[in-house]
């Protein structure tokens, strides 16, 4: 735990993503959740739930399901400090995670699992989001084998449990956008000064043929703002 792993990957004097400030404010706010589409070497959603001073993060290669019967494999990647939930725009190609990141939900978490430390370490979490897109109670669960001999990370699976937010609807389609710009992946791109066709290909086909057919459906980039980085305000203080 700690932002140790997170500021090694990532050289700050390129990367416009936040280093981290290390001393932590304290707990009279409910902690913050915030899903962010990446589309780095391949899509996936990047899971996080603040707990204790950081972001706790799973890579979800194919992004959270609504349906209680769909298993999304989670892969636990390193902390995160707590202002990356605000992070959206371009880690430039090269760097560690190269591509564009968009704010896909946000909002607040709380633990359904009583002891949350103790549910990290037996690798079982059970848990309520109150976000934008994602609401209800979900659970994450570590499982025994490794998907990848490449890979060190733990494995987990992030599942919907059933309860009145269930649903078949297929939320990366219906609700591509981020949801503190309204942008989608391909015109964060084109505003940041990032790879729009690689981004592009990650956002529904539909959405960008109506962009294609009407430039002028592009969303406008707020002024007077510092590109590549955008706060919430909501989640973040
Ligand atoms: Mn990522």
């Amino acid at each position: 735990m700690g932002l140790t792993e997170y500021r090694r990957k990532r050289r700050f004097d390129v990367t416009p993503e936040p280093a981290g400030k290390t001393k932590t404010r304290g707990r009279a706010r409910a902690p913050i959740f915030v899903v962010q589409k990446h589309r780095a070497s391949a899509l996936h959603y990047d899971f996080r739930l603040e707990w204790k001073g950081v972001l706790l993060s799973w890579a979800v290669p194919k992004g959270p399901s609504l349906d209680p019967s769909v298993k999304r494999l989670a892969m636990q990647t390193e902390d995160h400090p707590i202002e990356y939930a605000g992070f959206e725009g371009i880690i430039p190609e090269g760097e560690y995670g190269g591509g564009t990141v968009m704010v896909w939900d946000t909002g607040t978490w709380e633990p359904e699992t009583p002891d949350v430390d103790a549910g990290l370490r037996k690798g079982e979490l059970k848990f309520a989001l109150q976000g934008k897109k994602l609401t209800g109670s979900w659970v994450l669960v570590r499982t025994r084998g490794r998907p990848g001999a490449r890979s060190d990370r733990p494995a987990w699976l992030l599942i919907k449990h059933r309860d009145g937010s269930a649903s078949s609807e297929d939320l990366a389609t219906t609700q591509p956008r981020s949801v503190v710009t309204r942008r989608l992946l391909a015109e964060i791109a084109w505003q940041e000064g990032g790879n729009v066709e690689k981004a592009a290909g990650a956002d529904p086909p539909a959405e960008i043929r109506k962009l294609i057919a009407n430039p002028k459906l592009v969303r406008r980039r707020r002024g007077g703002r510092k590109p590549a980085v955008w706060h919430s305000g909501r989640a973040v203080r």
